[in-house]
């Protein structure tokens, strides 16, 4: 993504992800998961599917690329009083779907790596989407709404069934689950978004948050995992700093 003489206004460089162990990582696209822990569906007042055939469909939506924060500072934003952490487990695809659907055998050939994240969220303002119908476009994709970890490729994961995934705020645990308990899995989830776009080199996908959000404060450090294998730190700074 360079400059081009005919431009007309500049070029923003994209955002980049470092990856443990070097590299960087470009950021295409952010998918998100929505409920795809029952136990934070229920604590949301939605329905929690009763069984893998009863799950429907995944519920997605997306962040802009530049919400991405990887420098550990994040400024709490403008127009809400409700700040909610929402850790999750963050899918990065290395390379471009072929056309059509991704079966789920083939989806895993996908992933270059992981990481944890923070799906930030003004609650306020998707409780009153939510309660009028409208799209969650300002409760979920604003500025510095996407901070995470660094990547780690996926050789160096293994199996993602049995890890932990946790939060803890001023070192108090928030939010633990294991990944055994996603509604929807990686290959799953990647399917069902290969029927919706065309996956990409360089698109994210944050893959839904455990039980336990809660509100955030100027100040608050945030310390985000994946068992010992992926980690976040971060501190939410006020708007001014
Ligand atoms: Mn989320």
């Amino acid at each position: 993504m360079t400059g081009s003489s005919d431009d007309v206004v500049p070029v923003a460089a994209p955002a980049r992800v470092p990856v443990q162990g070097g590299g960087t990582f470009p950021v295409r696209r952010i998918y998100c998961v929505g409920r795809n822990f029952a136990d934070h569906a229920r604590e949301m007042g939605a329905d929690a599917p009763a069984s893998k055939a009863d799950r429907g469909t995944p519920v997605f939506f997306a962040k802009p690329a530049d919400a991405i924060v990887t420098t550990g500072e994040v400024p709490y934003p403008t127009a809400t009083r409700d700040l909610h952490h929402e850790v999750e487990l963050v899918v990065a695809i290395g390379r471009d779907a072929p056309a059509g659907d991704v079966s789920v055998d083939a989806a895993s050939a996908l992933v270059y790596g992981y990481a944890v994240g923070l799906d930030l969220t003004r609650r306020d303002l998707q409780a009153a989407a939510k309660a009028k119908g409208l799209p969650w476009d300002i409760a979920k994709g604003f500025d510095a709404s996407a901070p995470i970890g660094p990547l780690v490729p996926a050789a160096g994961i293994g199996a993602l069934g049995g890890r932990t995934l946790s939060l803890q705020v001023n070192g108090a645990l928030r939010q633990t689950a294991s990944l055994d308990q996603m509604i929807w899995d990686v290959p799953e989830i990647l399917h069902e978004l290969s029927k919706l776009f065309a996956l990409r080199a360089g698109d994210l996908v944050f893959m839904g948050t455990p039980a336990g959000v809660a509100a955030l404060q100027p100040g608050d450090i945030c310390e985000a995992r994946l068992d010992d294998v992926l980690a976040l730190h971060c501190k939410i700074t006020s708007p001014s700093l």
